[in-house]
């Protein structure tokens, strides 16, 4: 069997999923709706336009985009080779000339002989049809209502209102403490208590600090109620906040005190290993945050692997609808790449766009489906796509809090940094050595 599949979307994702399509012989129809219907935030027709950065992040293998980004070379990622080719000086980070970029992409996959390419909006995936949706934050609104009347309302999201995700392992520990409010249940959360000084503290700072100014317009009428940007609340006056996300009622500390005021970190993957700061979601500057945020007793060296931010962001509720080989559970034949699927950033989405594509191919060619090693970087994120807490699930940049932990303990954190890629590398090899 070798028909045609579709591919929904020539961004990042879905550029990077027909082009492995078509390295393994598979015919492709790539349908763009641009130029002839554009998005909020691009600028031309052209395929995998960066809408803002031109940078890609950090290149060294110790950091995880670096590590991912390596990754994505070794399974032949046409994305990476035309960022290698287009790239600029920017220091320890990969950053690319963004129009030679989409042009060397737009060329290449424009040129491939099983590649059709459609301009044209696609509203609805016909039953049946194998294909790939990969159309990004910016999904047009026809595509979006086909997608929720399939998911249902309660799994599509319009906005991305996050709260920042530090490590466990930068909290101080003689600080937080575990508890649930009033003893209920597990006590899963972690608490960061405050006196009304560090507080009065606190409050003062947050009100003051420094806004990101947004990408889009419509950004500035998102702020309903219930995700709220922390420091909206906080102007509005001394102890909303209290009343609010830092609410201490039914939360007592190792000693039986309560505190005047609490900052509650909740689990954001299975592992234990990273937290979100709940009721967090915020619009501040990435400096602000770290700033500000370290003011909270327990966190005074926590490391952000995601600040929070809020933007128009359309993605799905993947840990309830997704496999980590990015198929839709109860579709086969339909997978999903890139943003859309709650991974966050250029090089994370070309990974899902590179997966989705690798297995659309051995789906039509009747072979088991791909799931990526945890230990790598690629096997990590999605591992986190699909099995992630779904009630509270949030898009997410690769980081090494989401690889499993190494068997012996590896200081300092630099070199266990560098363990988790040579792992990680190792396994890759291993696993394409078994799935050519
Ligand atoms: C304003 C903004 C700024 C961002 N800044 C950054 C940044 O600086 N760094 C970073 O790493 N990430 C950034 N992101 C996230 C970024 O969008 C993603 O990392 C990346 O572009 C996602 O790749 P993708 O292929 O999933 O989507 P996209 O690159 O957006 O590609 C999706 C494609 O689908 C097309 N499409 C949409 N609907 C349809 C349809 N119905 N039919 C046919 N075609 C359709 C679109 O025109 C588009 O070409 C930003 C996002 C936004 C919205």
């Amino acid at each position: 069997m070798n028909r045609e599949v579709w591919v929904v979307g020539a961004g990042l994702a879905g550029c990077e999923a027909a082009w492995q399509l078509a390295l393994r012989g598979i015919r492709v129809r790539l349908f763009e709706m641009r130029p002839e219907k554009m998005t909020p935030a691009h600028r031309t027709g052209l395929f995998a336009e960066l809408v803002c950065s031109n940078s890609l992040r950090g290149a060294a293998l110790e950091n995880a985009v670096g590590l991912l980004k390596e990754e994505l070379r070794r399974l032949n990622s046409v994305i990476m080779s035309m960022a290698d080719r287009h790239r600029v000086e920017a220091g320890g980070a990969l950053a690319v000339d963004r129009w030679r970029f989409a042009e060397g992409v737009t060329q290449k996959i424009t040129e491939h002989p099983l590649i059709t390419v459609v301009h044209e909006e696609l509203t609805a995936i016909p039953p049946g049809q194998p294909a790939i949706i990969a159309t990004g934050p910016l999904t047009s609104e026809s595509l979006a209502d086909w997608i929720r009347a399939k998911t249902g309302q309660a799994y599509l999201y319009f906005y991305d209102a996050a709260a920042p995700i530090v490590t466990r392992e930068s909290l101080n520990e003689e600080v937080v403490f575990a508890a649930s409010r009033y003893g209920k249940g597990e006590a899963a959360y972690l608490n960061c208590p405050l006196n009304r000084e560090e507080y009065e503290h606190f409050w003062q700072e947050l009100k003051d600090a420094e806004c990101f100014e947004g990408h889009l317009p419509e950004e500035k009428t998102i702020f309903f109620e219930g995700c709220m940007p922390v420091e909206v609340l906080a102007a509005r006056g001394r102890d909303t906040l209290r009343y609010g996300p830092m609410k201490p009622v039914g939360i007592t500390d190792p000693k039986g005190n309560r505190p005047y005021a609490v900052v509650q970190l909740r689990p954001e993957n299975r592992e234990g290993t990273l937290y979100n700061l709940v009721g967090f979601q915020t619009h501040l500057k990435r400096g602000e945050q770290e700033r500000v945020f370290r003011m909270i007793p327990g966190l005074e060296k926590a490391e952000f692997v995601r600040y929070g931010m809020i933007h128009r962001n359309t993605y799905i509720n993947s840990p309830r609808l997704l496999e980590a080989t990015l198929a839709w559970r109860d579709t086969p034949g339909l997978f999903v790449a890139g943003q859309i699927t709650g991974v966050e950033g250029y090089v994370e989405s070309t990974a899902a766009g590179l997966v989705a594509g690798v297995n659309l191919a051995r789906f039509v060619q009747g072979k088991d489906l791909l799931v990526f090693p945890q230990t790598t970087a690629v096997g990590a994120l999605l591992h986190y796509i699909a099995t992630a807490e779904p009630e509270h699930f949030q898009p997410m940049n690769v980081n090494f809090g989401l690889f499993p932990a190494l068997t012996a303990k590896v200081r300092p954190k630099f070199r266990r940094y560098q363990a988790l890629a040579a792992r990680a590398l190792r396994d890759l090899n291993s696993f394409l050595a078994l799935n050519p």
